[in-house]
């Protein structure tokens, strides 16, 4: 793909540091409603170490909402059915499975298939398996056709902010400046956007070291497939053909960030599994650790931070880069909805407020799942115990809901659906209420004709889409939702609360 080239400059309405996933998520979502984006990224061309291999629903359907379903799923079949096809095979092993807690295996049986949170989910899995640099390139195209900007090799380097937006000094390609109204920091664990915003990040220090390659290898005969855990450490060989994972509990690496060698890909392998496998080249080779820390708020003045710059923590069960993308599709609307001048007064502040407790949970799930893996008596067992109820209908029910991500909820009060994600209810046209959201408005589902809620629809024209359809499947009878996919007000059993739901459209749309 060309790589745009430095444009003249100009004030943008957001500045974003770091074209990985998250970054390119925000820009799409940022542009979609109206706000001039500019994307700059310190590297020339795309990341291909191994990281995420895979998206949860919460996030499939993020994307879906804004039409890009159907490139997802092309893209996944094209990589396995392309040069991957035995990966797709491969991943038989792991279909009764629903993923796994620290390499404990979840069975895909005992889960409780009418919970109302999964209820019309999961027939594809509760993960859509694609390496992340695949669904990086669906979004830096997704965001070219929508006219974002986005400058490579160009580093941020240092910013300074006024009362009118934020001055960024950038370097790549020779010196120069750009302005925003605001700078969102997307540059991942080691932002420098938050380290120079003076925002703290605590957390717990890294004990372990983990490796993750692609790898020519001899001997893999004699290594099992699967989580495999052994005295020394824990092991992973498989799904896809060469991919092996080690880790050691030994503290964390000297350098993390130093080129992975076959040999030391080599030792570890051997010293982790007591096999005698040699490794002869490796491709994609990653360091990672437990290092577990989240960013004390997600906003400074006009500066915001959003995936991994700020929050970090282990890799284990595919968390990171769907909580980055969480945020951004949550950020995305309100700082939309500033830029364009009709935000609510402290509807920025909700961004912190409904992100931040996402993170903290997170981290504790990854840090759980460190404790279940060590080879010492006492984790042996603990992770027995953890099997038996993972095994169970609440247990495997629960993690389902935790991995998939739709067990995130905002606090908007007590009504069981308010704070969720939008549920998948069909109408009956054929369309899913899921289906209204490609041009980022928020929606009011009306699903049994109720005239004062078009009235209300009315009054805010623009940034409110209004949907009157009926539906059999359908438990509610109406749905305030933000262009997030998330729940702000509901009408059920015949009672419609006017007065809340003009609370919960001035909250989000501002007055009408
Ligand atoms: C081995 C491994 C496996 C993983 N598996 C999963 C998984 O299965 N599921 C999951 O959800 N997550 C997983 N993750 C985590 C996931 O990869 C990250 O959470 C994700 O990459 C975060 O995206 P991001 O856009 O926030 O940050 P990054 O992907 O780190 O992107 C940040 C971008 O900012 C750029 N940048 C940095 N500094 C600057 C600067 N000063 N100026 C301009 N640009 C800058 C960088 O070059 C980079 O492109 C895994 C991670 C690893 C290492």
């Amino acid at each position: 793909m060309e790589i745009p080239q430095f444009t003249t400059s100009t004030t943008y309405d957001v500045v974003i540091a770091g074209a990985g996933p998250v970054g390119l998520m925000l820009a799409t979502e940022l542009q979609l409603q109206g706000a001039r984006t500019l994307v700059l990224e310190r590297r020339a061309s795309y990341d291909l170490s191994v990281k995420a291999g895979g998206i949860n629903t919460a996030s499939v359907e993020a994307l879906e909402r804004r039409g890009l379903l159907p490139a997802l799923q092309a893209t996944r079949q094209s990589f396995f059915m392309g040069a991957n096809k035995e990966v797709g095979a491969k991943m038989s092993p792991y279909a009764a499975s629903v993923g796994h807690f620290g390499g404990i295996h979840v069975p895909a049986r005992p889960v409780d298939q009418d919970d109302p949170l999964l209820r019309g989910r999961g027939q594809d899995g509760w993960y859509l398996m694609l390496p992340q640099v695949e669904l990086e390139k669906i979004l830096f195209s997704r965001a070219l056709d929508l006219g974002v900007e986005i400058w490579r090799d160009a580093a941020v380097e240092e910013f300074e902010e006024d009362e009118g937006g934020v001055t960024v000094q950038i370097n790549g390609q020779g010196k120069r400046e750009v302005r925003g109204q605001w700078l969102v920091g997307c540059d991942g664990g080691h932002s420098l956007v938050r380290m120079m915003a003076g925002i703290d990040f605590p957390g717990t220090d890294p004990k372990i070291t983990g490796r993750a390659a692609t790898v020519e290898i001899e001997g893999a005969e004699n290594l099992e497939e699967g989580w495999q855990y052994t005295s020394k450490g824990v092991y992973v060989y498989g799904p896809m053909p060469g991919r092996v994972r080690t880790v050691e509990f030994d503290g964390p690496p000297p350098d993390k960030n130093a080129p992975v060698t076959a040999e030391e890909m080599e030792s570890s392998l051997r010293r982790v599994s007591g096999q005698d496998i040699r490794i002869n080249s490796v491709s994609g080779g990653t360091r990672f650790t437990d290092n577990a820390r989240q960013a004390s708020t997600y906003r400074r003045g006009r500066v915001f931070l959003c995936g991994d710059a700020a929050h970090v923590h282990s890799p284990f069960s595919g968390q990171g880069l769907n909580m980055g993308l969480g945020d951004a599709v949550n950020l995305g609307w309100k700082l939309a909805a500033t830029v364009q001048g009709w935000a609510p007064k402290n509807l920025l502040e909700t961004y912190t407020l409904e992100r931040h407790p996402v993170g903290v949970h997170v981290l504790d799930w990854t840090r759980a799942q460190v404790a279940v893996m060590r080879g010492d008596p006492d984790a042996c067992a603990l992770r027995k115990i953890t099997t038996d109820l993972l095994g169970t209908k609440d247990g495997a029910t629960h993690y389902v809901k935790q991995i998939s991500g739709l067990w995130q909820r905002y606090d908007h009060g007590d009504d069981a659906m308010v704070g969720m994600t939008i549920p998948r209810i069909q109408m009956n046209d054929g369309t899913c209420l899921t289906d209204y959201f490609h041009d980022g408005r928020a929606v009011l589902f009306d699903l049994v004709g109720n005239d004062e809620l078009a009235t209300l629809a009315g009054k805010h024209t623009g940034r409110l889409r209004l949907v009157q359809a009926t539906s059999k499947d359908a438990e509610v009878d109406a749905l305030f939702v933000r262009p997030d996919g998330f729940v702000a007000w509901a009408a059920t059993s015949g009672v419609c609360d006017v007065e809340t739901l003009k609370a919960a459209l001035a909250r989000s749309l501002g007055d009408s």
